[in-house]
């Protein structure tokens, strides 16, 4: 990482002056620095894709025996500022990690969990018949198409036959159009969704409550529909960190995988409790390191 990466500010307000800041090649992001706990962060997470690795079915996900307890570590010790933001129904979530408790909003937004015995809001309306009959005939009429139902969208995944996404993604915005929904065109699915389905309205929604009031918010997610987080969190003074392959985005930082993810994540509660008995600082990761990733700072 070359040496004006250094100059690292949270007070930039422009995407690419950040992106100019960080290094020579504006064409790639740098890994974030180490995040050091205790913090005043705050730590949205997207699940598939960024915590889980993309499986052929929805269903078929692997998760790491490891990940509930890391989750709900870092959930304590960022005292209670740390959310899992994911396209994913609350009821799938739940069932996958088992009981975590950790805020959640499932559905891109559209179900919103303050902690895990809390009440379900939701924050969008159920998507109409008129939606879901048709873009479920298509899916049935086109080498039966995996269709996942949630509260406020409908998902057609096309894995395994990418040709079919430029007809689906038609039809998905004919009837969005009609009735006034909107399209998500993700990794191998389309999917319908309500209004007020989106990953930065739910972070906006959880940094709007007490125990997120005054912390930076950051963002980890790999899909296209975490870009609406990343502008979130980055119009809130924080940071997105995109996973996976470089691409367009308003992240300003990258790790390259699921494992790096959680390599990340690992290492900040390894610090956090080698720091603990000497008493850790609090300080978050945008003042913490500039140099390369993977040195603790000096
Ligand atoms: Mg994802």
């Amino acid at each position: 990482m070359p040496d004006d990466a250094k100059v690292i500010a949270m007070t930039d307000e422009s995407d690419s002056l950040k992106l100019a800041l960080r290094g020579s090649s504006p064409d790639d992001l740098s890994q974030p620095p180490p995040l050091r706990l205790p913090s005043k962060a705050a730590l949205f997470l997207d699940f598939d894709g960024t915590l889980v690795d993309i499986a052929a079915h929805p269903d078929h996900v692997e998760v790491a025996r490891a990940l509930p307890g890391l989750i709900e570590a870092l959930g304590e010790q960022l005292e209670g500022r740390l959310a899992l933001v994911s396209g994913r129904a609350l009821e799938a979530l739940d069932r996958l990690l088992g009981p975590v408790d950790v805020a959640m909003a499932g559905s891109h937004g559209g179900e919103f969990r303050p902690c895990r015995n809390a009440e379900i809001h939701p924050l969008a309306d159920p998507l109409p018949e008129t939606i879901a009959r048709p873009l479920g005939a298509f899916a049935r009429d086109n080498g039966e198409l995996l269709v996942e139902h949630k509260p406020f969208s409908m998902a057609v995944h096309y894995r395994g036959q990418p040709e079919m996404r430029a007809p689906l993604l038609a039809l998905a915005q004919d009837l969005a159009e009609a009735h006034g929904a909107g399209v998500k065109d993700g990794k191998m699915v389309v999917e319908v969704v309500m209004p007020g389905s989106d990953k930065g309205s739910a972070v906006a929604r959880f940094m709007d409550m007490p125990r997120f009031a005054g912390s930076t918010p950051y963002f980890i997610g790999d899909d296209v529909t975490d870009e609406d987080a990343f502008k979130a969190v980055t119009a809130m003074g924080g940071e997105g960190i995109l996973v996976g392959p470089m691409r367009q985005t308003a992240a300003c930082w990258r790790l390259e995988s699921v494992e790096e993810v959680h390599a990340w994540l690992t290492r900040a509660l390894a610090d956090a409790d080698a720091d603990a008995p000497a008493g850790a600082a609090g300080k978050s990761p945008d003042t913490e390191n500039a140099g390369q990733a993977g040195e603790r700072p000096e």
